[in-house]
């Protein structure tokens, strides 16, 4: 798109992995737009330089936190000491861009930023530069987030541990359990984000959403008509199938063991559970102990993402383990610290992803129609989980914990039962219509085109 050459868009990702990939596949759209890219990372969680994109410029956004920061289990409090700290150096490295500006031949046309870096509005708008969000989760779990002062004033929040199998009427299909929470925060505090959060596209540019119109169109038509009305809203996902093809490593902030694909190689075909709960998921050692002797039970071949801290109170994965667990399963099981997930849900031998429905894990397993187990643990990914079940019906949900009869029972109903061959087809349904909605004339496809002429018009 020849007009694009010339204009320079900054994208600036929360530096967290679930917000770092989308972000950087927008940087990749764009880019085969036309558009030149700048990148501002923090230098907490800062992007490996030797995986770069050697066509984008990469600017570090120094931010001084102490041990005791980075490992606060509450996330409120991080995101807060983040927003405050971010504030002076991403000013003066925005002032020092734009003033470089002048002298180039590619102007900027505008900054894509995260909702949740919310100092980014008032610095933006200080230099009169337009401000674009991208939201990285789903649109349905954005509803309910814009849903919050509503679930409020009915008395749904704060949520009541005696109410949690209650639906929501306002927001069917979803249950009080489902409502977004996370652990170790105060609930007055996570309302306060939240809102905080949905106010952001209100003093924006446009909205941007990683998701299909076949996929969440009523929840975006709710979000167009109900909550914002006034700004653009774009929905041209999924990203990672949108761009061009690159390798999942230059997003990934851990390095990505390989051999994933080796030993899957040597299974049988739609045979391999893929187990995975994402970046941020922490569970206990019982909890672990029923996850690997439900795995082992179901007979099923298995793929499992331990990383370090995966498991509280155990940081070697390793070690969590029963003696002899894995060498009386011979090799039926393999186990690493972090996969090339992309690449292992598109490869035959895997037929089902036990995630914890982190919104890109949801996509990515939609995209390769690889039906789903959901246990969700915080945040959005309760909402994602009720609509992988109950409205896409594309997977099974683990409703009452982690128990290995459950777990066992759970995938070889997906993997082995007829009820299972109904969800499959379901999800390669899904899979296809994925596809459709990024072909000439499919949604997400002239979503993009809308939003290229928007930022060419900003
Ligand atoms: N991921 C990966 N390797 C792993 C586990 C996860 O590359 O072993 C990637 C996954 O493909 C996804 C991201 O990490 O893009 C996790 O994002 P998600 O929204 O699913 O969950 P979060 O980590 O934010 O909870």
């Amino acid at each position: 798109m020849e007009q694009s050459k010339g204009r320079r868009v900054i994208l600036f990702p929360l530096p967290f992995q679930g917000h770092i990939n989308p972000m950087l596949e927008l940087a990749n759209i764009l880019h085969s737009k036309g558009f030149s890219i700048a990148i501002l990372h923090t230098n907490f969680n800062s992007l490996n330089p030797s995986t770069r994109n050697p066509n984008f410029t990469y600017h570090s956004i120094p931010v001084d936190l102490t041990e005791t920061e980075v490992s606060f289990k509450d996330f409120t409090v991080l995101l807060s000491i983040l927003n405050a700290k971010c504030v002076e150096p991403f000013r003066e490295c925005l002032s020092g861009l734009l003033s470089d500006d002048v002298n180039l031949e590619n102007p900027i046309a505008c900054l894509i930023s995260d909702p949740l870096f919310n100092f980014t509005r008032s610095v933006a708008e200080s230099f009169k530069l337009p401000r674009i969000v991208l939201r990285t989760g789903g649109a349905a779990s954005f509803a309910v987030y814009a849903a919050f002062p509503l679930l409020k004033e009915k008395g749904y929040l704060p949520i009541s541990d005696s109410r949690l199998e209650e639906p929501v009427t306002e927001l069917s299909p979803i249950k009080l359990k489902d409502l977004p929470m996370m652990p170790n925060c105060d609930p007055e505090d996570f309302y306060q984000l939240i809102t905080n959060m949905t106010n952001e596209p209100k003093s924006s540019h446009g909205l941007i959403f990683n998701t299909f119109e076949d996929l969440e169109g009523q929840a975006l038509a709710t979000i167009r008509q109900e909550y914002y009305p006034n700004i653009p809203i774009f929905s041209l996902g999924p990203f990672h199938k949108c761009g061009p093809t690159t390798s999942s490593s230059s997003t990934s902030l851990q390095s990505q063991d390989q051999s994933c694909i080796s030993w899957l190689n040597t299974q049988a075909p739609k045979s391999v559970a893929y187990v995975s709960f994402g970046s941020a998921a922490r569970i206990d050692h019982a909890q672990f102990l029923e996850i690997a002797w439900g795995l082992a039970n179901s007979g099923q071949p298995f793929l499992w993402v331990v990383r370090p801290g995966l498991v509280q109170q155990s940081e070697l994965h390793d070690q969590a383990l029963p003696n002899g667990f894995l060498e009386a399963l011979n090799e039926r099981a393999h186990i690493v610290k972090w996969a090339p997930q992309k690449e292992v849900l598109a490869h035959p031998a895997v037929g089902a992803f036990w995630t914890h429905c982190g919104w890109n894990s949801t996509l990515e397993s939609i995209c390769e129609g690889v039906p789903m187990i959901c246990t969700p643990y915080f945040s959005d990914q309760m909402v994602d989980a009720r609509f992988v079940s109950d409205v896409w019906k594309v997977g099974l949900q683990l409703e009452h914990g982690i128990e290995r009869g459950e777990v066992e029972r759970t995938i070889r109903r997906l993997m082995v039962e007829k009820e299972g061959e109904e969800i499959k087809e379901r999800a390669l349904k899904l899979m296809e219509k994925a596809n459709l909605s990024l072909k000439e004339g499919g949604s997400s496809y002239q979503s993009l085109d809308d939003l290229v002429n928007h930022i060419l018009s900003l």
